[in-house]
């Protein structure tokens, strides 16, 4: 072969080999579906666009974290289940699979937690990187049933002196993401907790071990709460990635697209 032939023949080769990858993500059923629950899921209008620019700058990317997420929710069923001011779990929801926390080696505030056991594995991991930076964290809430939620909100009803006022801190029974099994109150349970080096560990770290905190910092009018520097769901690290790099890092905007995605 002449070199010019050469030439040709491999920049032929290099030209079929990008063309034809994207396309292949850019053509397929699921992104077109995961598109169609972006524009389903209610977002405003600039989040919606923002959202699918970032798809359709990086759709490989974003269906392998996809097939990572769906993998998660096979293993962990209603790891994405929406549970916010909306849309109630219900006062009958008891997740099957809850594991009690007492004698693991996890620090705990006192006995008796629980935690779905997709959940309290990933915990068990993340507690080993932060025992290895030095770093203690201490699991004060976890599961909460139904009817202990309604203690928790009758209790802060009475000392933030209405409902109105305690629904800002505190889920309505059956309104709970606490309920989900899914989740870990963190520390002393205030936002001082993110000056602490546990709460600086979790913030920097969290996600790598497929926790996402819930409510962050000024995002009230989407989230429904006030900001919760210790409050983290698990929802696996392809989500977790998903949130961070296609969904502005918002856990509530990855939610409403699941709970679409999967519709
Ligand atoms: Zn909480």
């Amino acid at each position: 072969m002449r070199a010019s032939s050469l030439i040709s023949f491999l920049a032929f080769g290099i030209i079929a080999l990008t063309a034809c990858a994207p396309a292949a993500a850019a053509d397929s059923p699921a992104l077109a579906k995961a598109l169609a629950a972006v524009s389903a899921a209610g977002y405003a209008p600039e989040t919606a666009a923002a959202i699918k620019a970032r798809i359709n700058a990086s759709p490989e990317r974003f269906l392998s974290l996809l097939a990572g997420a769906e993998k998660d929710e096979a293993a962990v069923p209603d790891l994405f289940r929406r549970a916010d001011k909306t849309v109630p779990l219900g006062d009958s929801y008891i997740p099957a699979d809850l594991v009690a926390l007492d004698g693991t080696g996890l620090s705990v505030s006192r006995k008796g937690h629980h935690l779905r056991r997709g959940a309290y594995e990933a915990m068990l991991r993340m507690n080993r990187a932060a025992r290895a930076d030095a770093v203690t964290l201490l699991i004060s809430s976890s599961y909460r049933s139904y009817e202990y939620q309604k203690e928790v909100f009758a209790r802060n009803t009475r000392e933030e002196g209405s409902e109105a006022a305690a629904e800002r801190i505190s889920a309505r029974p059956g309104y709970s993401q606490h309920q989900l099994g899914t989740v870990i109150d963190f520390g002393t349970i205030d936002n001082n907790y993110v000056n602490t080096k546990p709460g600086k560990w979790l913030a920097a770290n969290a996600w790598r071990y497929g926790w996402s905190l819930s409510y962050p910092k000024g995002l009230e009018n989407i989230t429904g709460y006030d900001w919760e520097c210790w409050h983290y769901r698990y929802i696996g690290i392809s989500a977790a990635q998903l949130q961070r790099e296609f969904f502005g890092d918002i856990q509530q905007y990855v939610i409403e697209f699941f709970e679409q995605y999967n519709k």
